[in-house]
């Protein structure tokens, strides 16, 4: 089938939907097809939230501040989605480090500009020594403040847009909110409004390699039998994230802009119990930040109690869910244990838990100087990418919705030359 009033979307995250939506709604697109085509089984990406008995868990996003992330919020009212708070803005069981380090925070924030090129570490260690470095990074509980690609000024962007951490910024009373229904009743809606739009979607297609010459741009998908369908496509936008793009054949990132990116992994635990035990210990909707694997430990109401980790001990958590189901329980309620002080043999045994590990839980560009520009194209514009990774709101579903939206213009602003051009053919 030749059809090249046709664009392909690769990719159905928050950026894809985001860029299938606002296309779709545009005059401009009439007499084109709009397709999405997308690796796994469902629409959502890194947005994805499943059931466990009654409750509905985020495995990856799971909250958004309404001043932070507007858009999140307006998709969100658009929706009339389940709201609640996300209450977990207030630490329990402070960590010594955390007496003062709000004052201290502010007053080396002064300090940043001369410290240019530096990573927050040895910022900060330049400041107060690697010890307490050490105790500080551990006390806010993301151990991406460790990494060398970590400048100062991320950093403290980290601290300050963080709920748990929040409060060692000016933005402590900034408020958090989820979806008690989880995130994927968002993205949900986003494909079935796209749907009702008529944009096509096509799962389990991944793409794996790309064809282009002068007029033809032809994708290949890991299914031999459905290479041939797709052969010309007017626009293509891989909605994308950075490491998903270095995968495919199409010289990324060099032949495409000058920035290099990183990634680092994520790991989400939830445990289930029989009674909410922790009501005992007044630690129902607190987070404690803890000096051990579990790093940052939440108590969801009566509902259910999870962990959540990046970088290295992310890593240990993957490698101890390969270790199997009962010895990973018996790490986390040691740790548990540790944590709370509480002897082991008071805490009871889970009935259920779930856990997700993100090998690219958050990607971003590593150049810390001069803007990255939320699209990058190839082929005099035809095909684009674009993911949150490139915007100010990396790691957050803000970037990812004004990645796709910012790919949609891109491409409405060339359909609109087209049709302005051919209006002037026509006078003429
Ligand atoms: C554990 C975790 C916690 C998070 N917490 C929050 C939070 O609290 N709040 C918040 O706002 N954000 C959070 N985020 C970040 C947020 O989920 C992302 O920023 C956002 O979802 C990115 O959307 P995207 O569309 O750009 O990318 P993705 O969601 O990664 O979507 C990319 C899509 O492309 C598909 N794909 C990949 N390769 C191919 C291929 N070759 N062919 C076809 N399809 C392909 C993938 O299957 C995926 O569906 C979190 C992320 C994680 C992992």
């Amino acid at each position: 089938m030749i059809n090249n009033k046709v664009i392909s979307i690769v990719g159905s995250g928050l950026s894809g939907l985001s860029c299938a939506l606002k296309l779709a709604g545009s005059k401009l697109t009439k007499g084109y097809t709009l397709r999405i085509f997308e690796h796994g089984e469902r629409v959502g990406g890194r947005a994805y939230s499943v059931k466990v008995d009654d409750f509905s868990i985020d495995l990856g996003a799971g909250r958004f501040s309404p001043v932070l992330h507007p858009n999140v919020s307006q998709l969100i009212n658009e929706l009339g989605g389940n709201v609640e708070v996300f209450p977990f803005t207030k630490i329990v069981c402070p960590h010594p480090q955390h007496k003062g380090l709000k004052e201290i925070l502010a007053q080396l924030k002064l300090k940043i500009v001369s410290s240019y090129n530096e990573s927050f570490f040895q910022f900060l260690s330049s400041h107060m020594g690697s010890e307490k470095t050490h105790a500080m990074i551990n006390g806010l509980g993301y151990d991406s403040l460790y990494l060398p690609q970590i400048s100062p000024k991320i950093a403290y962007d980290i601290i300050e847009k963080h709920p748990e951490i929040q409060c060692f910024s000016d933005n402590e009373g900034y408020e958090w909110f989820n979806l008690v229904d989880g995130f994927s009743a968002l993205v949900s809606n986003l494909y079935e409004r796209a749907a009702v739009l008529g944009v096509e979607f096509y799962f389990q297609h991944k793409l794996i390699n790309f064809q282009i010459d002068s007029s033809n741009t032809r994708l290949g998908f890991s299914d031999p039998e459905q290479q041939e369908v797709w052969q010309n496509t007017a626009y293509t936008v891989l909605a994308l994230p950075p490491t998903a793009m270095s995968s495919l054949n199409v010289d990324f990132p060099n032949g495409w802009s000058d920035f290099t990116y990183g990634s680092i992994p994520l790991f989400k635990g939830f445990m289930f119990f029989d009674t909410p035990w922790w009501k005992d210990y007044g630690l129902e909707n607190k987070v404690t930040i803890i000096d051990n694997p579990l790093r940052k430990l939440y108590f969801k109401s009566d509902k259910y109690i999870f962990f959540y980790t990046d970088c290295a001990y992310a890593d240990f958590w993957h490698d101890e869910t390969k270790k199997g189901e009962c010895d990973f329980i018996n790490t986390v309620m040691t740790l548990m244990s540790n944590a709370l002080n509480i002897p082991i043999k008071e805490l009871p045994w889970p009935i259920n838990h779930k856990f997700k590990f993100w090998q690219s839980g958050v990607e971003f560009a590593l150049e810390t100087s001069g803007e990255h520009p939320p699209v990058l194209s190839k082929n005099n514009g035809k095909i684009i990418t674009t993911s949150d990774a490139y915007t100010p709101h990396c790691g957050w579903m803000e970037g990812g919705i004004i990645a796709g939206r910012n790919a949609a213009d891109y491409i409405l602003k060339q359909l609109e030359e087209a049709e302005l051009a051919e209006v002037e053919i026509e006078v003429n």
